[in-house]
């Protein structure tokens, strides 16, 4: 039989409510074996998340401050899980053995960690599966760097002990020692890309509060269609332009198995979500799977007559940028001409230095800075079959008076990059998304 994979985050076990409905999904499907959870986040606007709770717990820890008046309400959340669903679990005993570590002075990791280990062993016997504590089989080395092939063994072993299993998301531990290491904030999504890959998953489902992508911030455009299906390479490019989903590395496992991941919605389970695979079906969508972007950029940009000619210019150039430790987005050239496009908030003090440092070593013939320009994903696999869509873009943004800073077409030829003022982003993209969405 195939496995499915499911990751519930926060939201979908943040309560009793919320847990049943993650085990109807569960139990629709027999194919849905392995179940990664996240810790109980919050139930409305203004409540708290468990791991923020945790996080505040260690501070009080860290400061000398008695801890119980902080502990007894994380714990009483796990008990009004359990007493809501009927779980037979012993919280009391869970919590006398955090007390205990507490007081033997625990790592932080550990502390935070506790609310993804009680998730999954209340889920776990809410479900009636099997609880596989992802401790010893999630390894790390000693700076935190995820080993990907020593992790896969060990899960891949431990989960062929286990006809139906959940897991605690977010953390690991270090190969060294075995104490607790964690992934950054929203990590659970990478140990459910992990255990998709370990158990082979023919696909990976992430449940979360949404139902999938959408092609435009709906802070920005109107109703954004859903993203029907989008490939991994597609993702990560409106990832980095500040569309988001997912954890970032939860793309990596699965794509080098070739799992698709399916977004879906624990609150509208009929909803289909949205696919992220390798992109080779799914081949009758629009030319373009989504649009994102950001503001706050500065474009440097240096003339010289003759640059073209003049050996290891760009080398110079770009060496004078990571010496000061400044990574930059884009860099488009011209014959006489270089500009680097660089997010505003990696400058902040160093503009000067660069500055000086291009004067002294390049000589160029003048260097102008321009800051406050907002740069546009236009994002689509498509794109490389259909004639004309740099010209579509153009002529959106020229008809809704958007004057375009730059233009640049990956080589990769699934997106397009638009460079617009600031202060004409949001109808820059309400233009692309009508020309190419809803025209
Ligand atoms: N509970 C952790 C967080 O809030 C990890 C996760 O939910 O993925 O970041």
């Amino acid at each position: 039989m195939s496995v499915k994979v499911l990751k519930f985050g926060g939201s979908s076990v943040a309560d009793a409510s919320q847990i049943r409905k993650m085990k109807s999904i569960v139990e629709a499907d027999p194919e849905r074996r392995y179940v990664v959870v996240s810790a109980p986040g919050k139930r409305y606007s203004g409540d708290s998340k468990i791991t923020d709770l945790l996080i505040m717990l260690k501070a009080v820890i860290d400061n000398n401050i008695p801890y119980e008046p902080l502990l007894a309400p994380i714990k009483e959340r796990y008990t009004s899980i359990a007493d809501g669903l009927g779980i037979d679990a012993d919280i009391d005993a869970e919590f006398d053995e955090i007390r205990r570590n507490l007081n033997e002075g625990c790592s932080g990791n550990y502390i935070v960690s506790r609310g993804e280990y009680l998730s999954a062993i209340l889920m776990s016997a809410y479900l009636g599966y099997d609880f596989v504590d992802t401790k010893d089989l999630i390894l790390f080395d000693n700076k935190g760097r995820l080993l990907i092939e020593e992790t896969n063994a060990a899960l891949s072993a431990e989960l062929a002990k286990h006809e139906k299993a959940v897991l605690p998301g977010f953390y690991g531990s270090y190969a060294s020692n075995g104490g607790i290491c964690l992934f950054s904030r929203g990590g659970s999504d990478v140990t459910g890309a992990l255990v998709a890959r370990a158990a082979e998953a023919s696909v990976y489902e992430n449940w979360t509060d949404v139902s999938g992508m959408l092609m435009a911030d709906p802070r920005i455009v109107e109703n954004p269609l859903p993203i029907k299906d989008i490939s991994y390479m597609e993702l990560r490019e409106l990832s980095y332009m500040g569309a988001s989903v997912m954890h970032e590395d939860a793309v990596f496992p699965a794509r080098m198995s070739d799992i698709p991941i399916n977004i879906r919605n624990t609150n509208h389970p009929e909803d289909p979500g949205t696919i992220i695979s390798n992109g080779k079906t799914g081949d009758d969508g629009s030319v373009i799977s989504g649009i994102a972007g950001k503001r706050d950029f500065t474009v440097i940009s240096i003339y010289k007559n003759m640059m073209n000619n003049e050996v290891g210019f760009v080398r110079r150039a770009l060496a004078i940028v990571e010496d000061a430790g400044v990574s930059f987005d884009h860099i488009p050239t011209g014959i006489d001409s270089l500009s680097m496009v660089i997010a505003g908030s990696e400058l902040e003090d160093k503009l000067d230095d660069i500055l000086e440092a291009f004067k002294v070593q390049l000589k160029p013939d003048d260097i102008n800075v321009e800051e406050g320009i907002a740069m546009i994903a236009v994002v689509g696999r498509r794109m490389f079959r259909s004639v004309g869509t740099s010209a579509r873009i153009c002529g959106a943004l020229a008809s809704n008076g958007v004057n375009i800073r730059m233009l640049n077409q990956g080589t990769g030829e699934i997106n397009v990059i638009v460079g617009v003022e600031d202060a004409d982003f949001e109808k820059a993209i309400k233009a692309i998304y009508a020309e190419f969405v809803k025209a």
